[in-house]
């Protein structure tokens, strides 16, 4: 029933403000034994009736790769979505505060990470419509996690979900994400050519001085962001298999944890 995910009142005490993004407040807490992340809803930010009606998928999304929502709670307002507390934060922050510091073997590590929590979501026919550094989490082992996987369903902001918007992630977006709105796991992994991109280049945005206009002509022609400095020539391949212009040219998560694991081995 859908019950069965409302976190108790009694159960749960917030703590300190963490963090603020596209739905409100976050603030750590306490969920019984467990330390977690609460998101407080804006009610204005979310469509929290097509949320419940998918709260009960997301919840059944589980894997050691993906940042874990526990449950919600709806008998208040703001409603609230209790996660797995991340110790290190978001993975573009983290990459930008070690810059210089980290090996080879790490940024591949966070690579594998992200591509085995995907090739979950892929198996699960889940799409996760903003796969990026910024969504990504670090914990207390500097394992990185998948966070706000499918999400972006529920903003309300027209700059956010559409393609015309200016807050809309096009420098993370396929050309047909970006023309026809044709999300897909191919998609997805089209993000995760960029997000090896973030990593390799120690957080730094993607086309960092140009316009969204600018980054979709140079698309169109063909052109593609530039092999990172940090990254091996195998790993800059993967990069431009993610970013063929055909979505059925491009790998699939499950063959890119194979690649990267084997990478890993060398
Ligand atoms: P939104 O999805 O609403 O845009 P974010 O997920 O970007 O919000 O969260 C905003 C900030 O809160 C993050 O950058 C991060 O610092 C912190 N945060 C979010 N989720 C967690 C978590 N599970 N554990 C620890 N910190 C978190």
């Amino acid at each position: 029933s859908k019950d069965q995910w409302e976190i108790q009142h009694a159960d749960l005490t917030l703590g300190q403000e963490i963090g603020s993004g596209q739905f409100g407040l976050v603030l750590e807490g306490r969920w019984g034994e467990k330390k977690v992340a609460v998101k407080m809803i804006r009610e204005e930010c979310m469509s929290e009736e097509e949320f419940k009606d998918e709260a009960n998928v997301m919840m059944r999304m589980s894997n050691p790769k993906l940042v874990q929502l526990y449950g919600v709670r709806t008998q208040c307002s703001p409603m609230c979505l209790v996660f797995e507390f991340m110790e290190n934060g978001c993975l573009s922050e983290y990459l930008r505060a070690r810059k210089g510091e980290l090996s080879q073997e790490t940024m591949l590590g966070m690579c594998l990470d992200v591509s085995e929590g995907m090739a979950y979501l892929e198996s699960s026919n889940f799409i996760h419509r903003d796969l990026a550094a910024r969504n990504c989490l670090v914990s207390k082992n500097n394992e990185v996690k998948v966070s706000d996987f499918g999400m972006t369903r529920f903003v309300i902001d027209d700059q956010y979900t559409s393609s015309q918007g200016s807050k809309f992630p096009i420098k993370w977006s396929a050309p047909e994400v970006i023309k026809y709105s044709k999300f897909s796991s191919k998609s997805d992994v089209w993000s995760f050519g960029v997000l090896i991109w973030e990593v390799y280049n120690e957080g730094r945005l993607p086309y960092e001085n140009r316009s969204n206009v600018e980054v979709v002509e140079s698309l169109n022609m063909g052109l593609r962001l530039l092999k990172p400095r940090l990254a091996s020539d195998a790993v800059h391949l993967l990069m431009e298999w993610s970013w063929k212009e055909k979505p059925e040219d491009r790998p699939t998560f499950a063959l890119l944890v194979h690649e990267l694991a084997y990478l890993s081995d060398q």
